[in-house]
């Protein structure tokens, strides 16, 4: 028996429902919505279905991404009729993780669970999802064994992201691109999104101390409405990791490394410059019959350019740091003392 499992209740989804007595509530399912008005409410009985045998108290934060079409009146229809689904709407299309983001912000629940709104992922998971939540986890991300998308567009640039995220971020997971994920709350508290990121949540996570996991799910083909994403998307991601790893090696030092890149520039500099007055004095080889002046004035210049960004990122990295009072470390639990990130 974990901690979020509890007994199976029969909820009569005919009546409009108030909101919940309880607050917050046990979960809070965050949904991305881009010109999904075919879904909505095929997404809404799905979703009653299986939180009705759950017997947690929910929301659902729908977040209309500047949608084109009816989505956001769908979502109105719903709204109207059970308290529990709640609306934003973006003045335009931000992208799926600004969406995200300001599902989290508006959520109230202990458990979030982002899920998208074309009915790829599958309610029903939700459940084994949070249970294993229960068990001890910060993090629970979903794996889409049997993904049903395209194989050259997106299963195989996925593939090989997936590894390369793996690889660089130290933490092992099968598919950083599932939207169906389950984190507890207070993990989410200091991790901002920008680009691509969602998907590198449970790595940031990781990196904060959380316990990450992953667990098979459904995923379903696309019957309404179309993907929003192609191959360049995979493109976004990769330099996406790159921030992030440099965010994370580097972020509180960034002049360890441009000051790195820079020394050994200038070392290669002074290295030709070496090279060419040995040539011209011992092997008579004149300075203009080799590429090697050009080649240590670049190599000089770019180490001197190095260094130079490195010293105007550690001012950037402390204005970051001291005006938004943000910590260079993370407590987990203090004795006898207030616990200043509560
Ligand atoms: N989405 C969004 N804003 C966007 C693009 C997508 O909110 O700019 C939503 C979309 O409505 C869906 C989810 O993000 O609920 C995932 O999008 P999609 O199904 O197109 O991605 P795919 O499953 O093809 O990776
Ligand atoms: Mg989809």
């Amino acid at each position: 028996m974990t901690g979020y499992e509890k007994k199976t209740s029969e909820v009569d989804t005919s009546v409009a429902f108030p909101s919940d007595a309880s607050f917050p509530p046990d979960l809070s399912l965050v949904i991305p919505v881009f010109n999904e008005e075919e879904n909505l409410p095929i997404l809404y009985d799905k979703l009653i279905e299986s939180l009705s045998k759950l017997e947690l108290t929910w929301e659902a934060i729908f977040v209309d991404d500047g949608s084109s079409d009816n989505s956001y009146l769908e979502l109105s229809k719903i709204a109207a009729r059970d308290a529990r689904v709640k609306a934003v709407r973006f003045s335009r299309n931000f992208g799926q993780t600004a969406a995200l983001a300001a599902g989290i912000d508006h959520s109230t629940g202990v458990v979030i669970v982002p899920l998208d709104a074309d009915l790829q992922n599958d309610p029903v998971d939700i459940q084994s999802l949070v249970q294993k939540l229960g068990e001890g986890y910060d993090v629970v991300s979903g794996w889409r064994i049997n993904r049903h998308d395209a194989l050259v567009s997106r299963k195989i640039p996925s593939w090989i992201a997936n590894k390369i995220i793996s690889l660089v971020s130290g933490v092992s997971l099968h598919d950083y691109g599932c939207s169906l994920k389950a984190y507890r709350r207070s993990i989410l508290k200091d991790i901002r999104l920008y680009g691509e990121m969602h998907r590198f949540v449970p790595i940031y996570a990781s990196w904060l101390g959380a316990k990450v996991t992953e667990m098979p799910v459904t995923h379903h083909p696309r019957i309404h409405g179309q993907s929003k994403y192609g191959i360049s998307r995979t493109f976004k991601v990769i330099l996406d990791l790159i921030t992030v790893k440099f965010m994370a090696s580097c972020f509180t030092k960034p002049i360890y490394l441009f000051g790195s890149v820079g020394i050994c520039a200038i070392m290669l500099a002074f290295a030709a410059f070496v090279w060419m007055v040995v040539l011209k004095f011992w092997f008579h080889t004149t300075f203009i019959q080799t590429p090697l002046p050009v080649l240590g004035s670049m190599f000089f210049l770019v180490g001197v350019q190095c260094i130079l960004m490195g010293l105007l990122s550690e001012m950037l990295m402390r204005t970051y740091h001291e005006s938004q009072g943000k910590q260079i470390y993370r407590v987990k639990e203090v004795l006898n003392l207030p616990n200043s990130h509560d």
